[in-house]
């Protein structure tokens, strides 16, 4: 079999070794005689593993005490509902940063549940980069700022956290949690779906500050409701126990890897290759603004696009696998996140040099 490297947006690689410890596992999880899947959640079993798999974000993540760690379901897109239904607190407004694709849909999203205030859009670049924030229209009485940390789809990162006062700020870093280390304590609620940067699909991440819990819109059903989820440590229903214990492996391998800022180098490394590359050729093109580029998700465009399906399928051919761009940007992207080695964008970076010797 050829090597593959799966350069997909999500779901997305895993590292191998995890992999690797889930199928040793699979069938009888330490001696319990049974798989993870067959275990009862309110066990003991499954209740530490669970609970380990806390603990090593938290340490990961250097997450204050006074923070909460939910694992629920229902995606990021359940929180783009979620928070107003929590968060509104009875302001009738909320912030929000307009930086692509996702932003988009948190704005739809919170409509339904209060006034929208767009601080900022990058909407006239095609949301090719990230507004400064001396550009935003902050409104002081806004019951929580809320931006994507990370656009998938255009492949804009911001690398600073917003500076709001005492207004909560809310990031959703679906596509770039635990890729470097962030200021917790500078968000009120941090969230993201966990099929890209830390495990299967179906689980949910939300880490939140206990004093924004407990104040719902009338009406919110308890599973929209942090303070249901809090009180009984992400146990009201069922939890996603498949998807949280391949979480609690990827931790470990984390922090045997040596946690967020060694995973950082390894991104910054990773994406250089790639940026640089593309910097330095006519042949591709890169849409995003250099500062805003994100280290995980690299859209690119080839000069001639009708040379794309051919990209594709010579890729294809040498294990590069889902780098087709999203529908809404065209070209290609290449998602490579901590799971994707160096190696993956190595032989990626090749053929591209290859592809364009031959077709230019
Ligand atoms: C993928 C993604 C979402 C949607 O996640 P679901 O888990 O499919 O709901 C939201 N925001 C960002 C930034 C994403 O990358």
């Amino acid at each position: 079999m050829t090597k593959i490297y799966n350069f997909a947006a999500g779901p997305a690689v895993l590292p191998e070794a995890v992999l690797q410890q889930v199928q040793a596992e699979l069938l009888d999880w330490h001696g319990a005689g049974m798989s993870v899947m067959e275990m009862s959640h309110r066990g003991k079993e499954f209740m530490s593993i669970a609970a380990e798999a806390e603990a090593d974000l938290r340490e990961l993540m250097n997450i204050p005490a006074n923070y909460k760690v939910l694992f629920l379901q229902g995606g990021a897109s359940a929180q783009f509902g979620m928070i107003p239904m929590n968060l509104l607190r009875g302001k009738k407004t909320a912030d929000y940063l307009n930086t692509g694709e996702w932003s988009k849909k948190a704005i739809a999203e919170a409509k339904k549940y209060c006034e929208v205030n767009v601080v900022a859009s990058s909407a006239d670049k095609n949301f090719s980069y990230v507004p400064q924030q001396s550009a935003w229209n902050l409104n002081a009485d806004a019951a929580y700022v809320h931006y994507t940390s990370n656009e998938t789809i255009g492949g804009v990162e911001l690398f600073w956290t917003p500076e709001v006062g005492a207004v909560p700020l809310v990031a959703d870093m679906s596509s770039h949690i635990l890729s470097r280390p962030v200021d917790v304590a500078k968000h009120a609620l941090i969230y993201a779906g966990a099929q890209k940067n830390i495990g299967p699909a179906g689980l949910t991440i939300v880490i939140v500050r206990d004093d924004l819990i407990g104040e719902t819109l009338s009406g919110t059903p308890n599973m929209y409701d942090y303070k249901v989820h809090a009180e009984n440590d992400s146990m009201y229903n069922t939890p996603p126990t498949f998807a949280v214990y391949v979480a609690g492996l990827v931790f470990k391998w984390l922090k045997a890897h040596g946690g967020l800022a060694a995973m950082e180098k390894i991104n910054i490394t990773k994406a250089s290759m790639l940026y640089d590359y593309l910097d330095a050729t006519d042949f591709y093109h890169c849409p995003t603004a250099k500062e805003n580029r994100s280290r995980m998700n690299i859209p690119f465009t080839l000069k001639n696009e009708a040379l794309d399906e051919e990209f594709l399928k010579q890729a294809k051919a040498l294990g590069l696998v889902q780098l087709k761009g999203h529908r809404s940007v065209g070209g290609m992207r290449a998602s490579i996140y901590n799971a994707m080695p160096v190696e993956g964008v190595k032989v990626l970076v090749a053929f591209m040099k290859e592809f364009e010797k031959n077709n230019s």
